[in-house]
């Protein structure tokens, strides 16, 4: 097996950023993570997909691990269902364009977000109202300690916004190897979130599809979002953050403008973008670490920026938020 050592990570982050890892191995399935395992064990692991939700502020002082597990395979159906289990190693994208082709529904608002289905669960990945726990059904990983394969189910998960275990108790403990969704045989339809109507309208289509959707999806999001290929990104920053009603009506009374969608139990979430924009960081750079000129939530790398220059920058947001709406934001993307 070919040892890399000191390798550069730059083409491996969709943020761009010039980080090296001390080993860097990929894996195509658990026996070969096993391998690696054996050989890096006196190192710490990262587990890497696609690199579309990190931030890596120093070089890495272990061993990055690259999940290239590929298949997707129809498991079983039922009268209204179908079960299909995907390697971890697999696009998300190119997999939401698969169920697709197949008519499989469930996934097509979570149309074209980059990276894989492995880290899917990580995050509980959403967009467009779905989320990846409407249509999760179980899980293995990998124990990087007892080197076991473990299986999860969606209780087990505990998924939340833009959280689940694998952020919390068991981070950095677990490597996703295979992922098996439940997709529908006749689709729900969820077009009531963002401008999918809109979108569908414009786009000229009469009787709805799946195929439809997403293609609303993919259009809405690429003229909003910006291109990790084009500006180095790693999507939203932050994550909008939840806050009692009584502490959004007092923020509603002072700023009659706030963004913020009503949540059960008697919260509110509120637009974290909106905040950062009044804060006056939308479009703001200093040298190559910059806060993007349409979408303040998306923190950009303009080329050379270090990560501790984009850290540095997300710091100085958090507090000028919290200073002017007392709401303290949290990082949605992970920072190494
Ligand atoms: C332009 C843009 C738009 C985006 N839009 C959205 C969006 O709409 N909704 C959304 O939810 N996210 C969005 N994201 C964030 C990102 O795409 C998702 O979080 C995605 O799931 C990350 O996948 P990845 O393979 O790139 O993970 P990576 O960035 O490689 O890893 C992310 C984390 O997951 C861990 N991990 C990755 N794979 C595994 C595995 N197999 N086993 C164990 N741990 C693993 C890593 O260790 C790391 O902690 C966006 C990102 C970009 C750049």
């Amino acid at each position: 097996m070919q040892i890399h050592e000191n390798f550069p990570l730059k083409s491996y982050n969709t943020f761009s950023i010039d980080a090296r890892a001390k080993f860097f191995n990929s894996f195509s399935s658990a026996e070969v993570l096993e391998e690696l395992l054996m050989i890096y064990s006196e190192y710490p692991v990262f587990i890497l997909g696609g690199g579309s939700n990190i931030l890596f502020t120093k070089d890495y002082e272990g061993c990055v691990l690259k999940n290239e597990i590929k298949g997707i395979e129809l498991q079983h159906e039922d009268a209204e269902h179908v079960y299909v289990k995907v390697g971890a190693g697999e696009n998300w994208h190119q997999f939401v364009l698969h169920c697709i082709n197949h008519n499989w529904a469930g996934v097509e608002n979570l149309s074209l977000i980059p990276g894989n289905v492995g880290a899917s669960p990580i995050q509980n990945i959403g967009a467009y109202g779905v989320e990846l726990d409407d249509v999760f059904w179980n899980l293995e990983a990998f124990h990087i300690g007892d080197r076991r394969i473990h299986t999860f189910t969606r209780e087990d998960c505990e998924f939340g916004y833009r959280n689940s275990i694998f952020k919390e108790r068991y981070k950095d403990q677990f490597a996703i190897i295979s992922v098996t969704l439940q997709l529908r045989k006749k689709p729900i339809f969820h077009t009531d979130y963002g401008a999918i109507v809109e979108e569908l309208e414009k786009m000229g289509v009469k009787d709805l599809s799946i195929k439809a959707v997403s293609q609303a999806v993919i259009n809405i999001r690429s003229s909003k979002l910006p291109d990790p290929q084009k500006i180095a990104n790693a999507g939203s920053f932050f994550k909008n953050p939840e806050v009692p009603t009584e502490k959004y009506e007092a923020l509603k009374l002072a700023f009659p403008d706030i963004v913020a969608y009503p949540l059960a139990k008697g919260t509110v979430k509120l637009a974290a973008g909106w905040m950062i924009e009044q804060c006056g960081w939308k479009g703001y750079r200093k040298g190559d670490a910059g806060c993007h000129a349409k979408q303040a939530l998306v923190l950009v790398n303009y080329g050379k920026a270090t990560g501790k220059e984009v850290y540095d920058l997300s710091d100085e947001i958090l507090q000028s938020v919290k200073k002017k709406f007392g709401v303290a934001l949290e990082r949605e993307v992970n920072i190494i």
